[in-house]
């Protein structure tokens, strides 16, 4: 039984785990029921809108902006992105770390100007995700397919399950934090101002970019441009890649999905150990640009408490359920057993 009540969220805490090595229990893969699609018009609208906006601003950020602008496009897709990955998501749907309120505050306004929603209502959807991954109570299935899982899950109404299941989810304790229930309440002046309003006049004031590279840049073209990252990590992560942790489920391992979702793409590792701020493996931290981002404050102070999973689980786990593609499977590891070694055929082998 969970000790406390912030523990009781049942989705990703040590004390949820039921297998021996302290890994979550892996959820049957079950295929989606036939619900039938439900329209939201207004979505599939505003988002036909912003993808064609973008792709002009994708033109305008080769061709006619300044480079201040394109420079202050990237600032703000990191910060954004670092919104999501170590707010929303590290930090406050798996609580894979503890943060001082500056750090909060930093992470609150990153998440505000990334617009995915208010960083209580994206961890819900996001506990829903790990807790029922891959049934009608994830708000982005992927059995329903690629374009479901990326931006589709957007444009109909949710699941019932969902609405059903999502009641006995406990999210008291980011409704504790006052930072997070001064965002939700105020989302509606503060998401615009920080997404689309202040991105748009700084290039202008500052360094005399045109109203109109201002906004197709470094409004409509990051903005999208993040969206699509982030939501690569629910459609390519759960798709393509290897799977050495746990082969029963579909999150992967996708190296490319990490490259831009800054670290977020080792999702076999993740789904497995939702709880490790890492989100990955020790030693993949060169394309975890966000665990770095946490280990920097965690050296001020300003991030603790940081969770991570030991090497001797993570071995456990692997020879467990893993689908063989693990590192430490590879020739010459120091647990590759020496009888194997000797029985292997080798071909053309140089003296070494
Ligand atoms: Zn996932
Ligand atoms: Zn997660």
């Amino acid at each position: 039984m969970a000790p406390n009540v912030t523990d009781a969220n049942g989705v990703l805490f040590e004390s949820d785990a039921a297998t021996p090595d302290f890994a979550l229990a892996t959820p049957p893969v079950e295929k989606a029921d036939n619900y039938p699609r439900i329209y939201v018009w207004r979505n599939i609208i505003a988002f036909t809108y912003l993808h064609l906006a973008a792709l002009y601003g994708g033109y305008l950020f080769l061709f006619s902006a300044k480079w201040q602008t394109d420079i202050f496009a990237y600032v703000l897709y990191v910060m954004s992105g670092l919104g999501i990955t170590a707010g929303a998501h590290r930090l406050w749907a798996h609580k894979s770390y503890k943060a001082k309120w500056p750090l909060r505050l930093i992470l609150v306004a990153f998440n505000t100007l990334a617009f995915q929603d208010s960083a209580i209502d994206w961890s819900r959807d996001h506990r829903m995700h790990h807790k029922y991954s891959e049934t009608d109570a994830d708000p982005h299935n992927a059995t329903r397919g690629f374009f479901f899982s990326h931006i589709g899950w957007l444009l109909v109404r949710k699941h019932p399950e969902l609405k059903k299941k999502g009641k006995g989810l406990d999210l008291s304790d980011l409704y504790a934090d006052p930072i997070l229930r001064f965002q939700k309440k105020y989302y509606l002046i503060l998401m615009p101002l920080a997404c689309f309003v202040l991105p748009t006049i700084i290039p202008v004031y500052f360094w005399g970019e045109t109203w109109k590279n201002s906004f197709f840049v470094a409004t409509m073209f990051r903005y999208t441009f993040i969206l699509n990252v982030t939501w690569l990590v629910n459609s390519a992560a759960h798709k393509w890649g290897h799977k050495p942790y746990d082969r029963n489920i579909k999150p992967s391992e996708n190296l490319s999905v990490s490259l831009f979702a800054l670290g977020e793409g080792f999702h076999n590792y993740h789904h497995t150990f939702p709880w490790d701020y890492k989100t990955a493996e020790l030693g993949n931290n060169r394309l975890n640009f966000t665990t770095n981002f946490i280990n920097f404050f965690a050296k001020i102070g300003w991030a603790y408490d940081l969770k991570t999973v030991s090497e001797e689980i993570i071995q456990n786990r692997v020879k467990r359920t893993g689908d063989g593609t693990h590192h430490l499977w590879g020739w010459g590891d120091k647990d590759h057993a020496p009888e194997e070694k000797k029985a292997a055929i080798r071909i053309n082998p140089k003296d070494d």
